[in-house]
């Protein structure tokens, strides 16, 4: 098992955010920015969401959150940066899809970070606790194996409960991690 630690001079902020398991290799995907992989054992570095485009063309003058200067992300007047919720209500307010295929955790958070009003942007962040619902782990029993190479906790939680919350069983099964 890996042992990643953040860098030692760090006190990382701890968020919440979700992930969707990649199809085959079973890593950790952002649902934005292309299905972005995360790797295990390496800090994932925000890059501006618009460091591919051309710049110079004015039809992204008319795309929310463009800055015409290329920056280190995130930065303050544009919309990168590696998302994440303040806690797991907030994480709730954002879309929820279906649970196949659907981590919920916990996520460190370090380099420049900009507060949001629900949550943050950060430059750095990798996985702190994971979430994975036992669904998708009877569909496809490597889920386990490939989550395990983060080097963090791993929950499973059912989603065949009778009126199921994802949210309740997640917090639920977090609080049993702390306790
Ligand atoms: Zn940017």
């Amino acid at each position: 098992m890996l042992d990643f630690t953040v860098p030692d001079s760090v006190t990382p902020i701890v968020a919440w955010r979700y992930w969707r398991l990649g199809v085959g290799d079973g890593r950790l995907r952002s649902l934005t920015g292309r299905h972005q992989p995360w790797a295990p054992g390496q800090a994932l570095q925000a890059r501006c969401r618009f460091d591919d485009v051309d710049r110079s063309d004015w039809r992204y003058r008319l795309v929310s959150g463009f800055s015409t200067e290329p920056h280190p992300a995130p930065a303050e007047g544009c919309t990168c940066g590696l998302y994440a919720a303040r806690t797991l209500e907030d994480l709730r307010g954002q879309m929820l899809f279906g649970l196949s295929r659907m981590v919920v955790g916990q996520v460190s958070l370090w380099g420049k970070v900009v507060p949001g009003q629900h949550g943050y942007r950060a430059e750095f962040a990798y996985p702190h606790r994971l979430c994975v619902f036992d669904g998708s782990v009877r569909r496809d029993a490597g889920v386990l194996d490939a989550l395990s190479a983060y080097g963090v906790p791993v929950e499973v939680v059912g989603d065949r409960q009778g009126a199921f919350s994802p949210v309740r069983a997640v917090a639920r099964a977090f609080r049993g991690l702390t306790g």
